[in-house]
């Protein structure tokens, strides 16, 4: 029989199958803590460092568990990574087989009744007949509708805004393609697997549909989530209502379109309708340039919202009502009209939500991009949500990532998503010797990163660096404003390629950072964690400042507000934790195997002047601290 046990033995199916297998401890104290938990049901912690193989950890106990398991990860890659590779290799070598399903966010399938408005509707005119023509062909030739079949469209290609699924748009049973419809496959295929695979994004859809009766996913006892570090942000985005001058002009586009696809003869309201949709269009435009203001997220205190914005806000639901009135008196006669109808309505309902705000447990706040704005209400915390939904409606709950702790335990992590049950921990080192493979630099200047000085000092200490390890260094940043300064810097002076996140695609810039061993990577948020490049290739992580969240984010100064009227301390207690997490996903970059040899370089000065300096230090890798060049020179020299 197979068990746990025996598939990690020396002798075990996976050592037969791999040839060179190594048996790890930390894996098999994790996948034993899985199996237990699965049996008995509770809540697990497992914190599992890179290298520990915690993906096979959890997925062995869930295959030879027998009951049906989700797996929800934060990432699309790991995502992957798990249906492809991971699940594959292991039921061919234990000889198994199961039903297993990968679904993802809707946004991923084409809507075959997106498709056809729009190929019907003038809107396809504005692009290039072949691509049309092109999607159009694929659409009747896929089995799945899932976008990554088409490779040569780029990820933010507008074609695909213009027919895939969303939220908004899925009319679900009532569509007259809803037995043919990708998503409709997608989803039946899932509620009969024995392992599904899926992202957090869509777990809390399938959270937020089974709290109006509905289901995406099968139901289920055992959930894992990998990644799990990454919830609440997930959560929160997910429990918040948005309203962007993009949707609410798509939404009215969209009506329109459906009514003119529907070829309505004797419709007494064509033209009232027109007028309607054209005046709702110009006074959502005028009420969201009231609310533009400089690039970011602003809050929307009551008192921003004045006469003016009233007035408009009025004006537009008014009009929005009556272009919803008009589109009703056709409903029966085409689905598609029906939902644009619905849509307008719920456009209506979120924007009274937000603009006459009075729910003391959301932050309101207005977001201003270069297209857009956006209106939005979010959770100021997600924990009740958190506990209620997904604690209190599982058997088993297990949470893994490689950065769940800080300062050597979980209650950071425990108290943002109110775990307050009892629960099982397991804390893993990294199979690395950090002391032997790596140095954390932490020069000693005393330059605070408030001073103007900072980032022309933070210039040179980088030269030095990559002068040093001539190369091969991700350069970190906390903000875009550092990101392009910096790049701007160092790609006068430095003699190899100097690459900046959104040049390129992402695993466009990786590519062309591993064939140059002389390359230099600038960027910010979407490099700091996710990124596996093992190996000589990356040898320097530079990270510029304490990636803290920005305290003029509504959300993070709603949530420092609420834990400060609790009278607790909420920089040590939530901005701190948070920050030093994230700088463990930084640190994280550097070593993937035992074979991998580089340094880290902090280049923020508050880690020798700030009290709270110790609790980074403490929750990162063991990895000697040196504060001079020189010293950091002569381990580089005679060790790399
Ligand atoms: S069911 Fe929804 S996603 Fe599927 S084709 Fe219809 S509208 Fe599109």
């Amino acid at each position: 029989m197979i068990t746990v046990k025996n598939t990690f033995a020396k002798d075990g199916p996976l050592a037969k199958k791999l040839g060179r297998y190594e048996k790890r401890d930390s894996q098999i104290r994790l996948a034993n803590a899985v199996e237990r938990v699965m049996e008995m049901g509770g809540v697990l912690l497992g914190e599992a460092g890179t290298g520990t193989g915690k993906t096979l950890a959890y997925l062995v106990p869930a295959i030879l568990n027998g009951n049906r398991v989700v797996v929800s990860t934060g990432t699309r890659n790991l995502q992957e990574q798990i249906f492809f590779r991971d699940l594959e290799f292991l039921m061919d070598a234990l000889g198994l087989t199961i039903r297993t399903a990968y679904l993802k966010g809707q946004e991923n399938y084409l809507c075959k009744t997106r498709l056809n408005t729009f190929v019907h509707s003038p809107k396809s005119l504005s692009y290039a007949s072949k691509d049309v023509a092109k999607l159009t062909r694929w659409a009747n030739l896929s089995d799945t509708g899932d976008r990554m079949e088409l490779d040569e469209m780029s990820d933010d290609d507008p074609i695909w805004r213009e027919v895939n699924s969303t939220r908004e748009t899925r009319i679900g049973a009532r569509c007259p393609f809803f037995d043919e419809c990708f998503v409709t496959r997608a989803r039946r295929e899932a509620m009969v697997a024995d392992l599904v695979v899926v992202n957090h994004h869509l777990y809390f859809a399938d959270l937020a549909t089974r709290m109006q009766g509905g289901a995406i996913l099968p139901s289920h006892e055992t959930v894992i989530f990998d990644e799990a570090h990454l919830i609440e942000d997930i959560a929160t985005e997910f429990f918040s209502t948005k309203v962007s001058s993009l949707r609410t002009e798509r939404a009215i586009s969209d009506a329109l379109a459906a009514v003119g696809a529907a070829a309505l003869r004797d419709d007494p309201y064509a033209n009232d309708r027109a007028r309607l949709g054209k005046q709702a269009i110009d006074l959502a435009a005028t009420l969201f340039d009231l609310f533009r203001g400089p690039l970011g997220r602003a809050n929307l205190e009551s008192d921003r919202i004045d006469a003016a914005h009233r007035q408009y806000y009025h004006r537009l639901d008014s009009a929005l009502e009556a272009f919803e009135m008009t589109l009703k008196t056709l409903e029966g006669c085409e689905e598609s009209v029906d939902h644009c109808a619905h849509r307008i309505g719920a456009i209506r309902n979120d924007l009274g939500e937000i603009l006459e705000h009075n729910d003391h447990r959301f932050v309101y706040w207005a977001d201003t991009r270069r297209r857009s704005v956006i209106l939005g209400a979010s959770p100021i915390e997600v924990a009740d949500y958190f506990r209620n939904e997904v604690l209190f409606k599982r058997e088993t709950v297990i949470f893994c990532s490689a950065t769940l702790s800080t300062e050597g335990d979980f209650e950071f992590f425990k108290s943002r998503l109110g775990i307050d049950v009892e629960t099982e921990e397991l804390l893993l080192d990294a199979p690395f010797n950090y002391p032997k493979q790596a140095r954390l630099y932490i020069p000693n200047h005393r330059i605070d990163p408030r001073d103007e000085r900072f980032t022309a000092n933070a210039c040179h200490e980088i030269k030095q660096l990559i002068s040093l390890t001539d190369g091969g260094a991700f350069i970190l940043c906390t903000s875009f404003k550092n990101m392009n300064a910096i790049y701007a810097d160092i790609s006068e002076s430095w003699h190899g390629p100097v690459l900046k996140q959104g040049d390129a695609p992402k695993f466009s810039l990786i590519e062309q950072f591993i064939s140059d061993p002389s390359s230099v990577l600038v960027a910010t948020t979407s490099f700091w964690q996710g990124v596996d490049i093992p190996g000589h290739h990356l040898r320097l992580v530079i990270i510029d400042k304490l990636p803290f969240s920005s305290p003029s984010d509504p959300v993070v100064s709603a949530r420092v507000a609420h834990l400060t009227e609790q009278n607790r301390n909420a920089f040590m207690e939530y901005q701190v934790p948070q920050a030093a997490i994230t700088l463990k996903q930084g640190f994280g970059r550097l070593i993937r195997t035992a074979a991998d040899r580089g340094i880290v370089a902090i280049l923020d000065s508050r880690l020798h002047t700030k009290r709270y300096a110790q609790s980074f230090i403490r929750s990162l890798p063991n990895a000697p601290v040196i504060e001079q060049f020189a010293q950091l020179k002569q381990w580089w020299v005679s060790n790399v």
